[in-house]
């Protein structure tokens, strides 16, 4: 037992990976707290540093210019119980990055060969001392290939939407059909890039969640990761 009064395990690293609102951050953050670990949103990162290009007028078919852009950008993330925060600049990009605008762009940004290098080292970094679940696209694949559980997240298109919607209906303009449309094309875009694009991993396991609730989709990721470490400690 920790000082929490919660369960401490032997470290592993947890990758999470699935298309646009499948619910993968709320499920990443939630066992990242049950087991005491670090979670770390690499979608956040991807949006940070599409604000930054965007509001600097930095279209991004300049891929040269994107390229150099951000390997002299300084990118922090700071670990939070509910909100993990991103700095580029020292400057505190988080207010912007769910943004319908971000939301839009960031498939185009993301697919760029030296953005995915860069973000990638640095996610590989955080990972390197262990007790972490990252979500993303290509954590499984890609980022943390020999991550210790894997889980590929996904729902039907209309309950990803439905799920957006309800988070962004206060604060955007926007329609059901609109997001259902936005989610879709994101899909199409992550799929299809040329570079570690959206897919599962061979190793891991397939997690439907349409009609699953948010704690039901967390214990089975838990109980997927007891189970994990319960072998190895008995095989050791
Ligand atoms: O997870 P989220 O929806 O916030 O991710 C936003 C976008 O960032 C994705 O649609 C994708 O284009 C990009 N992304 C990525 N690789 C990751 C995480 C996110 O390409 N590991």
């Amino acid at each position: 037992m920790d000082r929490q009064g919660a369960h401490t395990y032997d470290r592993i690293n947890v990758a999470i990976d699935g298309p646009a609102g499948a619910g993968k951050s709320t499920v990443a953050r939630l066992v990242a707290r049950k087991l005491s670990y670090i979670y770390v949103d690499t979608g956040a990162m991807y949006r940070a540093i599409t604000w930054y290009l965007l509001r600097e007028g930095i279209p991004s078919e300049e891929h040269a210019t994107v390229d150099r852009m951000v390997h002299e950008m300084q990118i922090e993330l700071i670990p939070g119980e509910d909100v993990q925060r991103v700095l580029i600049n020292g400057e505190d990009a988080t207010p912007h990055i769910r943004s319908l605008q971000v939301s839009g762009q960031v498939s185009q940004y993301s697919k760029i060969e030296g953005v995915r290098t860069l973000l990638s080292q640095l996610q590989r970094q955080m990972a390197l001392r262990k007790g972490v679940v990252m979500d993303g696209r290509d954590i499984g694949t890609t980022v943390l290939p020999d991550a210790e559980v894997k889980i590929f997240m996904t729902a039907s298109v209309e309950e990803r939407a439905l799920r957006r919607y309800k988070e962004l209906k206060d604060t955007e303009t926007v329609t059901l059909q609109q997001l259902e449309h936005d989610i879709a094309a994101r899909d199409r875009l992550d799929e299809g890039r040329e570079i570690s694009p959206l897919r599962r991993a061979e190793d891991a396991v397939l997690l439907d969640t349409t009609k699953m609730d948010i704690d039901q989709v967390v214990e089975a990721i838990v109980s997927h990761c007891r189970t994990f470490v319960n072998g190895e400690r008995n095989h050791s």
